[in-house]
């Protein structure tokens, strides 16, 4: 049994959701209703994000210079070491955008973490989006949280799952130990999903380490794993 960690990136490493700022910057008012439409439920992740990024009037280096004021969790790089130093794999499952996340890691030091995102393609002054995480069976999502958990970890591991939003409601249902904050936490409130609330990695941290101190003396964390296809309601079968 190992622990395997799958931390969201936006709003949960970063103090700021990027994908947000940009759209704010750089994308005018429409994004909002786009935003509305799919927390309505009227289209996932994939569709909001193409039309939203198609909205962006922007060059690579005002992007840039964006992406450079967003800072990140004064506390996660204890959380790197701790895991580190235990062995406890960190994935970073986002459904934001890889070149950010390679800007923000790297700038951070953190360029070795293994990271899931979608894609963004720089035009002269406006951006593309291409989506190659998605899973045929999953319509909600543009990278798909729960077919990378189930990809990156097997029955016998215990699936960490930290994070803040909306893109984390189906891979927090799944998971075995659930950090939650902002949206995530009213999420597991509401839902009756067992979490640890966190504002900063410094509350994860001090959990973390009690998690991996009690899987060391072998108690075993698991069992409510959960095998689920992240569309509409229901869906959830024990494993
Ligand atoms: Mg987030
Ligand atoms: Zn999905």
């Amino acid at each position: 049994m190992a622990l395997k960690v799958f931390c969201d990136f936006d709003g949960t490493i970063t103090l700021k959701d990027t994908t947000d700022e940009i759209l704010s910057r750089f994308a005018g008012k429409e994004w909002e209703s786009v935003e509305k439409d799919w927390l309505d439920g009227r289209f996932g992740s994939e569709e909001c994000l193409r039309r939203q990024m198609r909205l962006v009037r922007a060059d690579k280096k005002s992007i840039d210079s964006l992406i450079e004021s967003i800072e990140i969790d004064p506390h996660f790089a204890e959380f790197v070491n701790l895991c580190g130093e235990r062995q406890v794999p960190i994935y970073v499952v986002s459904d934001g955008f890889e070149y950010v996340i390679n800007y923000v890691l790297n700038r951070g030091g953190f360029g070795q973490l293994e990271h899931y995102a979608n894609t963004l393609i720089f035009q002269r002054d406006c951006v593309d989006t291409a989506f190659t995480n998605s899973k045929p069976d999953c319509d909600t999502c543009a990278t798909c949280k729960v077919g990378l958990m189930n990809r990156l970890s097997g029955p016998g591991d215990t699936a960490i799952v930290i994070g803040d939003g909306f893109s984390d409601h189906y891979i927090a249902e799944c998971a075995d130990i659930v950090f939650a904050k902002k949206k995530l936490k009213k999420h597991c409130e509401s839902n009756g999903i067992g979490f640890h609330p966190f504002e900063t990695f410094k509350d994860v941290n001090r959990k973390m380490k009690e998690i991996i101190q009690s899987q060391e003396d072998g108690f075993e964390s698991k069992g409510k794993r959960k095998e689920r296809i992240c569309s509409g309601i229901g869906a959830l079968k024990a494993r």
